[in-house]
């Protein structure tokens, strides 16, 4: 269980969440820390450094005895453990101070004397007042010639900051930790929830429980997004399975008739008694519903081989024109037995590269649906023209018509509309044409009015037959 949290989204997130949080805030501390401590030092510094003027001043206006007499009476009014005064020579030979009881391991700095005396310029030093835990500022300054302050503030105030800040800091660092970690894991969580609910809706449906979908956010979120993905997503794969179902169910159908006529004369052929003029007529008939078969099912090859691209297509310079004309010549006496009218208006030279088998094929039975549902007396118009870089081919009929709803569907492998189920058919012929036409970077497309028949719109990429 504790292993599955340390791989989640959310545990990695809100360890991120506390880390960043945690950093920011340390850093955060850190600045004013050091802002603080360097405000404290400065006033300190400035402290000093007054004193030492005043030092100054009082040599110059009472001499040595006066600085003498300022040092304990202003060690005495600032408190004498808080501060100190030593006046001394060059040399290091102190020649007066404050009363340095509290102050006595804190001698005169040799090195912060040679520093002053090259400079020139006043000295600042930070010690560590001996057998206290007090720091304490020093400043060494000349105050008239040959005359050195050496005077010190305890740094009590600082120490005292410090040892609050730090209490300050961890407490306020635990709060943080616990708190970025705890609302970093539940806003984390929250935001997450939405990939949850998907994912159970993604475990819960089944081959058969394809209806089940995720309700959005409302919002307008990445994850809203992705909810209204995975519902489309599952919508298209609900009718993808519902069209296997329904082709699978067809081919069943469509093979179950060849193959139960077939069983029918042999076993005629078996239990009865013929003459050898009818058992020939029954292995003819065999023959005629087994090659019926074996064309389905090598046009549900070449449809699926296509559909994959691995069609053996072969693409040549093909006169489309002479090819229109040579299959309307082939259908024309089909027309003709229906009593149909049967118009060509075919221009001349169309030059294409394709498959012209290929192409025929797809034509042919476009051509071949037109005769077979339009009804005795109809008509059939065939137009081939070059409109804008394409080839337009119509095929237009007076025949059953097709309902809108199955403009589409009549495109897929084995449908069959109702009406035309008394015609012999496989359902494979314009599903087969458009591959066909696809594989020429073309397109077929169907419009068709009620009563008035359908027109059957072929589309083919033309370009200049010089370069094909
Ligand atoms: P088949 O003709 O063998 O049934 P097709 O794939 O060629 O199969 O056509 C699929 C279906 O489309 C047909 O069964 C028919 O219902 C409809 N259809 C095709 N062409 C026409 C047409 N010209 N007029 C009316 N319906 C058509």
């Amino acid at each position: 269980m504790m292993y599955k949290i340390f791989n989640t989204i959310a545990f990695r997130l809100a360890l991120w969440f506390t880390g960043i949080f945690t950093i920011c805030s340390g850093v955060a501390f850190v600045l004013f820390y050091f802002l603080a401590t360097q405000t404290i030092q400065s006033q300190i510094d400035q402290e000093l450094l007054d004193n030492a003027s005043k030092f100054s001043a009082i040599i110059h206006r009472n001499g040595l005895m006066g600085a003498r007499e300022l040092a304990v009476v202003e060690a005495q009014a600032a408190g004498e453990k808080v501060i100190f005064f030593r006046l001394v020579y060059p040399t290091g030979e102190v020649f007066a101070s404050s009363h340095m009881s509290y102050w006595k391991d804190v001698h005169v700095g040799k090195q912060a004397l040679r520093s002053l005396i090259i400079n020139q310029s006043s000295i600042f030093e930070t010690i560590q007042i001996p057998l206290t835990r007090q720091k304490a500022r020093i400043l060494y300054s000349y105050v008239a010639t040959n005359v050195i302050l050496q005077t010190g503030i305890a740094m009590e105030f600082h120490s005292k900051f410090l040892s609050a800040f730090k209490k300050v800091f961890i407490g306020a660092m635990c709060f943080i930790v616990i708190f970025s970690a705890v609302s970093g894991w539940l806003l984390i969580r929250k935001a997450l929830s939405g990939v949850a609910t998907i994912t159970k809706t993604a475990q819960n449906i089944t081959g058969s429980n394809l209806e089940a979908r995720v309700a959005g956010t409302g919002n307008k979120d990445e994850l809203n997004h992705l909810v209204i993905t995975f519902n489309s997503m599952l919508d298209r794969i609900e009718e993808l399975v519902k069209s296997i179902r329904e082709m699978s169910d067809n081919i069943a159908h469509d093979l179950k008739s060849p193959i139960t006529r077939v069983r029918g004369f042999a076993e005629l052929s078996l239990t009865h008694e013929e003459s050898l003029e009818d058992y020939r007529i029954m292995a003819s008939n065999t023959i005629e519903e087994s090659d019926r078969l074996l064309d389905m099912i090598n046009t549900m090859l070449v449809i699926s081989r296509a559909e994959a691209g691995e069609g053996d297509f072969e693409f040549k310079k093909t006169n489309l024109s002479i090819m229109i004309k040579e299959a309307c010549d082939l259908f024309a006496p089909l027309a003709e037995d229906k009593n149909i009218k049967f118009h060509q208006t075919i221009e001349e030279q169309i030059f294409i590269a394709a498959d012209v088998k290929m192409l025929q094929r797809a034509f042919s039975n476009l051509l071949d649906n037109a005769i077979k549902y339009t009804p005795e007396t109809g008509k059939v118009s065939i137009l081939a023209f070059k409109e804008n870089h394409q080839v337009v081919i119509k095929i237009e009929d007076t025949g059953i018509s097709i309902a809108p709803e199955f403009f589409e569907k009549i495109f897929e492998r084995f449908y069959r509309a109702e009406s035309s189920r008394t015609s012999a058919g496989t359902g494979l012929g314009l599903s087969l044409a458009r591959t066909i036409v696809r594989q020429h970077k073309g397109d077929i497309s169907v419009s068709s009015r009620q009563g008035k028949g359908s027109v059957f719109v072929m589309t083919l990429p033309y370009s200049n037959p010089e370069v094909i």
